[in-house]
């Protein structure tokens, strides 16, 4: 095939816990992985050629269309190994807010894998991709997979959980970009006095129970964000007070999502968040599995 179409779906963290700072100035963390509804649509064109070119577009300016492209650097990995001459051309509609906390650039290099694995026929399991996507970042692995995971260690050691319940997700962007790393890099560790209950949460996931897991919905980087970004905490309370069953911020920030058993409540709050101001990207989603 010369031409394939793959999603790049975007994930929550319903609960994430930094557990300790490792020697190599890596974390080690425990969080409950979440994929969602929102995607990012990506073409993959092949053209024969001897000179193994990669060329991007996106609709959004502002990212990267050369070698910094996290979706050129996936496809670069494979075409270096497995001796790939053809130009390839990636088109990406990018829906997943950018430094937003929800895994957008990793969603993209998975899905690379995953069409040029397609397109050349290459035989590869998720485990061979997953080795290979670690090396590009740590949520790499968790993309490749998809759907609801205990993720440990640097992000790396998953484990497979039950789909979330049937739920309504509105997720708001605000209008701060916050880079992981400066997250990563400001954190106290110490700091951290009470840790988000992610057994419990496990164990509510794997009842079903909805309320269980809302209710542990917790992410010890708020610690260093809520001070920085008061904004969070103000879209946190207005989702509250929307009628949601909780509400956090994902991964390192800065999108806050909440949770709803309400589809009327959940439909009112997207309405209300999108005239608010408050959010420079608002959707309404649910969990996305593949069963
Ligand atoms: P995570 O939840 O894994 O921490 P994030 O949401 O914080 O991810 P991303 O949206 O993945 O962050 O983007 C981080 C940086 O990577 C941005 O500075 C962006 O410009 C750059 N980038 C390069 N390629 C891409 C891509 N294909 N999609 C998104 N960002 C990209």
């Amino acid at each position: 095939m010369n031409f394939i179409k793959v999603r790049a779906h975007g994930k929550i963290n319903l609960g994430l816990d930094i557990v300790r700072k490792r020697e190599d100035g890596y974390h080690d963390v425990r969080m409950i992985m979440q994929t969602v509804g929102i995607f990012d649509g990506i073409s993959i064109n092949r053209r024969p050629s001897k000179s193994s070119e990669i060329t991007v577009s996106t609709n959004l300016k502002f990212l990267p269309t050369d070698g910094n492209n996290l979706a050129v650097k996936a496809a670069r990995v494979l075409m270096d190994e497995f001796n790939i001459t053809d130009n390839i051309d990636i088109s990406i509609k990018k829906m997943i807010p950018v430094s937003a906390g929800m895994a957008g650039g990793s969603a993209d290099c998975a899905a690379i894998f995953r069409g040029l694995n397609k397109m050349y026929d290459l035989g590869l399991t998720n485990e061979d991709l997953k080795k290979r996507g670690v090396r590009l970042g740590a949520d790499v692995p968790y993309c490749i997979e998809e759907g609801t995971f205990l993720s440990e260690g640097i992000g790396d050691i998953l484990t497979m959980l039950p789909p979330m319940p049937d739920c309504g997700i509105i997720l708001v962007k605000p209008h701060v970009n916050i880079s992981t790393k400066f997250v990563y890099e400001h954190m106290n560790v110490g700091a951290i006095k009470k840790h988000p209950d992610i057994d419990g949460m496990v164990g509510a996931l794997l009842k079903g129970d909805i309320y269980g897991i809302t209710n542990r919905m917790s992410n010890v980087m708020e610690l260093f964000t809520a001070a920085e970004y008061p904004v969070i905490e103000e879209i946190k309370a207005k989702l509250m007070d929307l009628g949601a069953l909780n509400s956090i911020m994902s991964g390192s920030g800065s999108t806050v999502f909440a949770i709803f058993d309400d589809p009327e409540r959940c439909k009112n709050a997207y309405n209300v968040m999108k005239q608010s101001g408050l959010g420079r990207q608002v959707y309404i989603t649910e969990p996305y599995n593949i069963i």
